[in-house]
């Protein structure tokens, strides 16, 4: 039997060899061309104000904390709540920029509890990152309304979120939200090699946004002062770092979009057919998804009393399933948050990630909740 495995991108291949082929016949392989046409086709598919093309959700996410910091004054040592239950890069953000995070518990979409996030703040406290977590959307309202109370900036970690709607409109689009930041890593919904995009609400921050990504310069001062005869020159005004997309990852970001919302479509489908197999099994726990009719379902998880031993024995017959994050406060550098979302520890001890991928058939996703259903 084939092996099936727990995610696995599906390439239009000639597609995107055309225009990679593209960006090589015309010799622009880096910053500028496909990435210029990639954040308009993004702005139009999300109805984001601005977007800006980065080599990856995680220096997004710093750019994201970083500008917030500079422009609002944050000092080192005020703290962000976050949640545990992430890829580690959501945490890191807060710590390159010598903030703490706090960890908020999550809430049965394992996404951030809002009652939870009102507990945890505190005179330090500036921000809340949000994780869509699976694509869901979990009760981001609430934790807009959290943050708007205690005037709070909400960064979105969009990262399993490429095409998730509510009501057709993009959740990061909501007002209150401060910045989204989308991943196009290798796996996730919308693929590429690694890439991302930033979507800043605010003009300002979007303007210092371009400049941060691409190592502080800042062509618009020379543009200005010196019309025409100074076009090379121009002031470097920060401390930037090297963030910015390439065309060559562009272009195959550009070919998959018109097939994200066809192929979110068809995780649905198997989202359905996994939560009719097992809702039956007294074993097993499905995570819901608030709006899932226009959830992008990066991942589907379930929970289950012995996590262990139900992957080796998938894994023996062929299936592959996975385990996506563990509770962060069990890491080293995050130590010192540990005890502070116990719902989250528990729950991240008894999730399994079940195949999802357009590589599925049917006859896949039956075998694999038949096989579910025996082993739990
Ligand atoms: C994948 C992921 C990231 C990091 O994205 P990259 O583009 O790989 O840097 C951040 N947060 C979450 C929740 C993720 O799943």
């Amino acid at each position: 039997m084939a092996m099936i495995q727990v995610l696995k991108p599906k390439f239009h291949v000639d597609e995107c060899l055309e225009a990679v082929r593209e960006c090589l016949e015309k010799g622009w392989t880096g910053m500028g061309f496909k990435t210029v046409d990639l954040e308009e086709a993004w702005k139009k598919y999300t109805g984001h104000k601005h977007a800006y093309y980065i080599n990856s959700n995680t220096v997004g996410l710093h750019l994201a904390v970083k500008i917030l910091k500079m422009q609002n004054g944050w000092q080192d040592g005020d703290e962000i709540i976050s949640t545990p239950i992430t890829f580690v890069s959501t945490n890191l953000a807060i710590v390159y920029e010598n903030l703490k995070p706090v960890f908020a518990d999550v809430d049965e979409y394992l996404c951030m509890d809002p009652e939870d996030v009102e507990k945890k703040i505190t005179e330090r406290t500036k921000a809340v990152i949000f994780v869509g977590y699976g694509g869901r959307v979990g009760q981001l309202d609430k934790v807009i309304a959290v943050c708007k109370k205690h005037n709070l900036k909400l960064i979105l970690d969009a990262a399993h979120m490429s095409g998730t709607k509510v009501n057709g409109v993009c959740p990061g689009t909501w007002d209150g939200v401060d910045v989204t930041v989308y991943s196009y890593q290798a796996v996730k919904n919308l693929p590429t090699g690694d890439s991302g995009m930033i979507c800043w609400a605010d003009d300002k921050a979007a303007e210092l946004n371009k400049m941060l990504a691409w190592c502080g310069i800042n062509k618009d001062t020379y543009a200005r002062s010196n019309k025409g005869t100074y076009a090379w020159k121009y002031d470097v005004d920060y401390v930037g770092y090297k963030y910015n997309g390439n065309a060559i990852m562009a272009s195959i970001a550009l070919t998959q979009l018109p097939y994200l919302d066809e192929e979110n479509e068809r995780r649905r489908e198997i989202v359905e057919m996994y939560n009719e197999g097992f809702k039956d099994n007294p074993k097993i726990k499905i995570i819901p998804a608030p709006h899932a009719d226009e959830c992008s379902f990066h991942l589907y998880e379930l929970v289950v009393p012995d996590r262990e031993a139900l992957l080796n024995k998938l894994s023996a017959i062929g299936i592959n399933c996975g385990v996506h994050y563990r509770d962060n406060t069990e890491y080293s550098i995050f130590a010192f948050g540990e005890g502070q979302a116990p719902r989250a520890r528990e729950i991240s001890q008894h999730l399994i990630t079940m195949p999802l991928h357009m590589w599925l058939s049917d006859d896949d996703v039956k075998l694999i909740i038949e096989k579910v259903n025996e082993y739990v």
